[in-house]
């Protein structure tokens, strides 16, 4: 469904992304973590082309990134995004920041990007919160509409930039059950995230990245529990508090 093939990015000099290599299937859930400035967040921009990349290539659902024939509104309907801080339309209620795109987009009528809208409010729990500004709205609710509008599109791949890490701890769970639900009906999903319990309920694999590179790939077990690289061990001990264990502790205990 998407694949990097020896993707390079530079920003202003930098080298950004550094030869990526990462094939994604159809309904996979590949989880993206590691420290800030690792290029998480460009990888996954670059997937829907908000950012294109300088050297190699991408492929998503067939359509080849680096080809300037590439029709980025049909791409970027096909690949949904949701970011930290929502995003959505402050001028406009939850309902019509999920009708929009549906109708100006894909050319549904209005009733019938009004109907899909009110079935995916009520798939995230927010029914009763149609006609709500998003200032009316608590940041977990808003995550969830922000979710919703990217569903009208029908997309086939949905990217997630840290959805929960601007949400009050309580709002966390609300927008993560909704998250675990798509994975659960077969949703491609790539997610940057430091939920390790979203990543170990329904991540298939987990990539850990440092200064541009992707430094391993493996189950969240393995990238959890059991990291190989001496960077994914020192990172996932400082962030998750999981010990670092020398082997001759290991044979010790
Ligand atoms: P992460 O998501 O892992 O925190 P980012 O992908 O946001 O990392 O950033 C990776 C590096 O690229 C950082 O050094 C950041 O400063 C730089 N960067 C990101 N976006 C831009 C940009 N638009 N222009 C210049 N540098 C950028």
């Amino acid at each position: 469904m998407i694949k990097f093939i020896n993707a390079n990015k530079w920003f202003n000099g930098h080298h950004i992304l550094k030869s990526i290599n990462l094939e994604i299937s159809q309904g996979e859930v590949v989880v993206i973590c590691g420290p800030s400035g690792a290029g998480k967040s460009t990888l996954l921009r670059t997937i829907n082309k908000l950012e294109p990349i300088d050297d190699g290539e991408i492929i998503v659902d067939g359509k080849y990134l680096t080809d300037p024939k590439t029709n980025l509104t049909a791409l970027r309907a096909e690949v949904g995004m949701v970011f930290q801080h929502f995003n959505l339309y402050p001028h406009k209620t939850a309902l019509k920041n999920i009708t929009l795109a549906p109708h100006k987009v894909k050319g549904l009528s209005k009733a019938q990007s009004r109907e899909r809208a009110i079935k995916l409010l009520e798939r995230v729990g927010l029914s009763h919160r149609c006609d709500a500004f998003p200032s009316q709205l608590s940041g977990g609710e808003q995550q969830r509409v922000a979710i919703a509008r990217s569903l009208a599109m029908e997309p086939k791949v949905m990217l997630f930039d840290e959805p929960t890490s601007a949400l009050d701890p309580e709002l966390i769970n609300d927008v993560l059950d909704v998250m675990i639900s798509l994975a659960k009906e077969g949703m491609t999903m790539v997610v940057i995230t430091h939920e390790i319990g979203f990543a170990q309920k329904v991540a298939d694999r987990v990539v850990f990245m440092d200064s541009g590179e992707i430094l391993e790939i493996g189950s969240p077990p393995d990238i959890f529990v059991n990291p190989q690289h001496p960077r994914t061990r020192e990172f996932m001990s400082k962030v998750f508090h999981i010990p670092i264990f020398s082997e001759a502790q290991e044979e010790d205990a």
